[in-house]
């Protein structure tokens, strides 16, 4: 198997992949659906495994093995994430079940204190889930959704999002990179021009987690959020960073066990975070698995894998550009793991359907993201996503089979 660079064995690396080798349909399954989710190593099924056959007690209020065990592992996954995304402290870090939650956690705090004249500024680009939580959260507190434009290249208008920032700015919340469209934002200035206007910043950084260095500190914002299973981690299990000093008032979201301080029947007086923010059990396994994956990650060597993906998403264009028919949607120059495009004459939904016939598993539709999709006057696209176990190969298979897919519907 080709390698794009000397540092990666591609072999040991997909081969720490179960699902990965099998056939689909007779043939070779080619997963290029990762924006959508990401595989699991073998080390993430073990420590789930590992969790239930070893450990398995609930956290925090045990007098026992088991739970002394379960907590210290599960602590210890909020160290690994904390230094992951380079954040100040362990406590900033948040869990949740993913990032449409942790959107949700900020939003439903930011409503209770929005009011009327002041303003949430999201872009043309947004997931549902940072744009509907926003909408909804505006509706709610009388605030109003500002929506900064893109260029036709699926590129931000920076002019445009920096001239609607105000005083009224309360709240900027965008994608660090877009799920549709790959375009990688400049989140750091974007940051840095909103602050300067007095607002919090939220990044949806589901689209960037798995791709290489994240730096919640060096980005600036207020709010970093992301989902495990986009990170090789299982389903059901996320985080919300926030720095401390905007965390620690932060409205609380849900109430019950463990975010508490004091209870009385009258009245509750909350803790400390991070557990302010944490009611009830946690998904103790999802966390303790998804410290497994950043592990698992962070043993590459993270330039190597930003080479290597670079490598697959410069061939994937090379080829999408001389494809007769085919028009990329997205033509950012900063674009990341993700090649969203149309077929002259193919629905999206045929795409997929007679790849999969061949193996390949892509996505198609809206991405949920309709604005954008009609910002863009398509019905949808067809999107292969890249990750680091995917090869130079497997994007060659994907342009033999469309060319074939082409053939069957033209
Ligand atoms: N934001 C972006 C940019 C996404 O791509 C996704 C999922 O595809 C989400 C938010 C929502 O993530 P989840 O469904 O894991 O909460």
């Amino acid at each position: 198997m080709n390698t794009s660079n000397n540092v990666l064995n591609m072999d040991e690396i997909r081969g720490q992949f179960p699902i990965l080798h099998q056939q689909i349909e007779g043939h070779p399954l080619v997963y290029l659906d990762n924006a959508a989710t990401t595989q699991k190593p073998q080390a993430v099924i073990q420590a789930i495994t590992d969790f239930y056959t070893q450990c398995n007690a609930n956290v925090h209020r045990g007098a026992h093995h088991l739970s002394d065990e379960a907590t210290r592992r599960y602590e210890k996954a909020r160290d690994t994430v904390a230094n992951f995304i380079h954040a100040h402290d362990r406590k900033e870090v948040i869990w949740t079940s993913g990032t449409t939650e942790g959107i949700n956690i900020i939003a439903n705090g930011m409503a209770q204190r929005l009011q009327s004249g002041d303003e949430v500024l999201v872009t043309e680009m947004e997931h549902h889930a940072n744009l509907v939580t926003w909408q909804q959260a505006c509706l709610r507190s009388g605030a109003t959704l500002k929506i900064a434009p893109i260029h036709d290249n699926g590129t931000l208008d920076t002019e445009a999002f920096a001239a609607l920032l105000s005083q009224k700015t309360k709240m900027v919340a965008l994608p660090h990179v877009s799920n549709a469209l790959g375009t990688v934002n400049p989140v750091k200035e974007l940051t840095a021009l909103s602050k300067e206007q007095g607002a919090l910043v939220l990044i949806d950084g589901a689209q960037s987690i798995a791709h290489g260095n994240v730096n919640v500190s060096d980005i600036g914002c207020d709010f970093y959020v992301f989902s495990g299973h986009k990170l090789f981690g299982p389903t059901g299990i996320g985080v919300l960073w926030g720095k401390e000093k905007v965390l620690q008032d932060w409205p609380v979201w849900q109430t019950g066990g463990e975010m508490i301080a004091e209870v009385t029947y009258e009245s509750s007086t909350w803790g400390e975070l991070p557990n302010r923010l944490e009611a009830g059990t946690p998904n103790i396994a999802g966390a303790i698995a998804l410290a497994a994956a950043i592990d698992w990650f962070t043993s590459l060597d993270l330039n190597a894998v930003q080479a290597h993906e670079q490598a697959l998403m410069a061939s994937a264009l090379k080829q999408a550009q001389a494809f007769e028919g085919l028009t990329i949607i997205g033509n950012a120059a900063n674009k990341m793991g993700v090649l969203s495009f149309i077929l002259q004459g193919c629905h999206p939904a045929d795409i997929g359907f007679l790849l999969d016939r061949q193996g390949i598993a892509i996505r198609t539709g809206d991405h949920c993201a309709q604005p954008l999709m009609r910002r863009l006057n398509l019905p949808g696209t067809a999107r292969a996503s890249f990750s680091v176990y995917n090869t130079l190969e497997e994007v060659d298979a994907l342009f033999i089979a469309l060319k074939k897919v082409q053939n069957m519907l033209a």
